[in-house]
């Protein structure tokens, strides 16, 4: 399959002023992340929060200026367009948001929520644009009568169905989706992913998904990086990185995901401490401070992302 979105070298700084108003350091959001997106594919991007991986996000829309790389949409660096061609770029890339409660207008009706980005991209007549939202709200599976229902008469589940319904409106390639189902019931998480991918299938879109949970992404992505304190530190196709984790920190969080499988069940990896603080990151391996493999060499050497299968890249020293 065909690259769709490549993203190099993407670093984020957010800078730190003293009182006095000058700069007093960083806060290294994101530091040195790489990755494909495929055609028809889902990238999932699993850290704690804080990681990095909304962040990562909200580079690609433009919603937060990075402070360095490039991501390589057809042909073009999305990160050196001007404001006029972003605006374009925001239609074929779209976003899914946590909350959908907070992205819907309450006094809005749910059928003008999903035809205002239509409106705002200039996209067909009034005419056509309701007929594409009564179809839109059938495709997510709502009824056309919830047209002039306003988002509290909704469920957490439905309104994220018309997130999805307003973000799909404008006939996007690419969708980034930011923790969609977190806030949902688990019983209803699956729901909304299988309508994801369901849709995916039927509209040949390719998804960055991002989640704190392996759990979450497993069924959903093809591959899926893992983040931590800004860094990507392993990258690998879903099977192989379920199959064969690497880095001790996707050990960790793999080893609190329930497994079906009894003969594949590992003990649970308890990591010591919290993350430590993005404004001052350990030194040499960023996962140091945690790692229950630590050697002395990871206090003062920072571990590049280095090829280790066909598809599987990981940043330890243990594999060098
Ligand atoms: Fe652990 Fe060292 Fe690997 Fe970092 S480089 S994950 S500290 S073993
Ligand atoms: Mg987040």
């Amino acid at each position: 399959r065909a690259p769709i979105l490549q993203v190099k070298n993407l670093r984020k700084y957010f800078p730190i002023y003293s009182p006095l108003g000058r700069v007093k350091g960083h806060v290294k959001a994101v530091n040195n992340v790489e990755f494909t997106l495929n055609e028809r594919e889902t990238l999932g991007l699993v850290g704690e929060s804080g990681c990095g991986k909304s962040t990562t996000g909200r580079t690609i829309m433009r919603l937060t200026e990075p402070t360095e790389g490039q991501a390589i949409y057809k042909e073009s660096d999305l990160f050196k367009l001007k404001r006029k061609e972003i605006e374009q770029i925001r239609q074929e890339i779209q976003m899914v948001f946590q909350d959908p409660h907070s992205s819907l207008d309450p006094k809005q009706t749910i059928g003008h929520a999903i035809e205002e980005p239509m409106k705002i991209h200039k996209i067909g007549s009034k005419k056509e644009r309701m007929e594409r939202t009564l179809d839109l709200l059938h495709k997510v599976g709502l009824r056309e009568d919830q047209y002039y229902r306003y988002p509290h008469e909704f469920s957490g589940g439905q309104r994220q169905r018309i997130g999805i319904a307003r973000a799909l409106a404008v006939n996007p390639k690419i969708v980034i989706c930011d923790e969609p189902v977190s806030a949902l019931d688990v019983s209803i998480q699956s729901q909304v992913i299988n309508l994801l991918q369901e849709l995916q299938d039927n509209l040949n879109l390719s998804y960055l998904f991002i989640a704190h949970d392996l759990s979450v992404v497993r069924h959903i992505a093809d591959n899926i990086g893992v983040m931590y304190l800004g860094h990507m530190v392993e990258r690998a196709a879903t099977d192989e990185l379920f199959s064969h984790p690497l880095h001790p920190y996707t050990q960790a969080l793999l080893s609190a995901v329930p497994i079906p499988d009894p003969k594949l069940k590992k003990e649970r990896i308890i990591l010591k401490g919290d993350v430590p603080s993005p404004l001052n990151p350990p030194s040499g391996c960023i996962f140091h401070t945690r790692c229950p493999h630590v050697m002395d060499r990871c206090k003062v050497l920072s571990p590049a992302l280095t090829k280790k299968g066909a598809n599987h890249f990981v940043a330890c020293h243990l594999y060098e």
